[in-house]
C-alpha cells in the first residue's frame, strides 16, 4: 500500500497541478485584457494630436503667403506636439514605474526639498491662474526613496490641484508625521471629485469629465504615476474630496529612521 499511497499522492498532487494551470491561465489572460486595454487606450490618446499635426502640416502650404495664418498654425503645431512629448513621456514613465516592484538604490531625502522643487515647478502655472500657493507643516523630515520620482509625485498632485481650483483659490501643501509615516498632503479648494470616481482617479487614462479634463489637457495619466510611484516606495497614497469644496490628496510614506552615527561621532568613555 505505499504504492497505493503514492498514487493518491500523485492524484492531490495532479489535481493541484491543473488548478495551478487553470489559475494561470486565467492570470494571463486577465494581464491580456489590461495590455490591450492600454495600448487601446494610448492608440486613442495619440490619434488626436497626431491627427492636428497632420491636418495643421497640410494647412501650412496653402497659407504660404499670409503670415498670420502661418503663425497662427506653427504656434498649434508646437501646442500638438508639446502634447504628443508629453503623453509619450508620461506614458514610458508609467511603464517603468510598473515594471519594478521597488526601488533599487533608494536613498536618504529631504522632504523640504521634494516639496520645494516641486512647488517652484508650478509656479508659472499658479501665477497664470491668480492661484495662491503655501507649503507648511513638519520642517526636516526624511523619507528613503528616488528624488526624482517623488518630486515628480508630488508635482503631479500640486498641478492638479491648481487646474481644478477656481482662479484666485488657494492650495495648502503640508506634512506631518503619524506613527512612523510621513504625510504630504496638498489640498484645493476646486470642483472636488464625486464619491464613485475617488477610487477611480488613480486608473490609466481615468478622467471624471472627458470633455472638462481634454479642454484642461490632462492626459489621465499624472495619478497612475503617483500610485505606482509612491507603492514602490512602500507607501500609499489617498484622496479625500466633496464636490463644490474641494479635495485633499495624501502621500504617506515611511519616514527615514534616523541614521545610524558614524564612528568619529561616537564619543568613547575616557
Ligand atoms: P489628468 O492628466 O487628466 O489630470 P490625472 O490622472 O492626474 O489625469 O487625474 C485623473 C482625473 O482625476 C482628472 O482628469 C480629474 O478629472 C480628476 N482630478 C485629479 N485631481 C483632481 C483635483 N485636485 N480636483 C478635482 N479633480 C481632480
Amino acid at each position: 500500500d505505499a504504492s497505493l499511497h503514492l498514487d493518491v499522492r500523485c492524484a492531490r498532487l495532479g489535481t493541484r497541478f491543473v488548478l495551478l494551470l487553470a489559475q494561470d491561465n486565467t492570470e494571463s489572460r486577465r494581464l491580456d485584457e489590461v495590455r490591450r486595454d492600454f495600448v487601446a487606450n494610448i492608440s486613442h490618446e495619440l490619434k488626436t494630436p497626431i491627427g492636428a499635426v497632420s491636418l495643421l502640416a497640410e494647412a501650412l502650404e496653402p497659407a504660404a503667403d499670409d503670415p498670420e495664418q502661418v503663425r497662427k498654425f506653427a504656434a498649434r503645431l508646437s501646442t500638438e506636439a508639446a502634447r504628443l512629448a508629453r503623453i509619450t513621456r508620461e506614458i514610458i514613465d508609467l511603464s517603468r514605474l510598473q515594471a519594478a516592484d521597488a526601488l533599487t538604490a533608494p536613498e536618504l531625502l529631504d522632504v523640504d526639498r521634494i516639496i520645494t522643487q516641486a512647488v517652484d515647478q508650478n509656479r508659472v502655472a499658479a501665477e497664470a491662474t491668480g492661484v495662491t500657493l503655501t507649503a507648511g507643516g513638519r520642517k526636516h523630515a526624511q523619507v528613503y526613496g528616488d528624488e526624482a520620482l517623488l518630486v515628480v509625485a508630488v508635482h503631479n498632485l500640486i498641478a492638479n490641484a491648481i487646474t481644478y481650483s477656481p482662479p484666485g483659490g488657494r492650495v495648502g501643501i503640508g506634512v506631518s508625521e503619524s506613527n512612523g509615516l510621513i504625510s504630504i498632503a496638498v489640498t484645493d479648494q476646486g470642483v472636488g471629485i464625486p464619491e464613485e470616481d475617488q477610487s477611480r482617479v488613480f486608473e490609466r487614462f481615468f478622467r471624471i469629465d472627458q470633455a472638462r479634463s481634454r479642454h484642461t489637457g490632462g492626459t489621465g495619466l499624472g495619478l497612475s504615476i503617483v500610485k505606482h510611484t509612491v507603492q514602490n516606495h512602500g507607501g500609499e497614497v489617498k484622496v479625500w474630496s466633496k464636490v463644490g469644496h474641494g479635495s485633499t490628496f495624501t502621500i504617506r510614506l515611511p519616514e527615514a529612521a534616523t541614521p545610524p552615527p558614524t564612528t568619529e561621532q561616537i564619543s568613547l568613555p575616557q
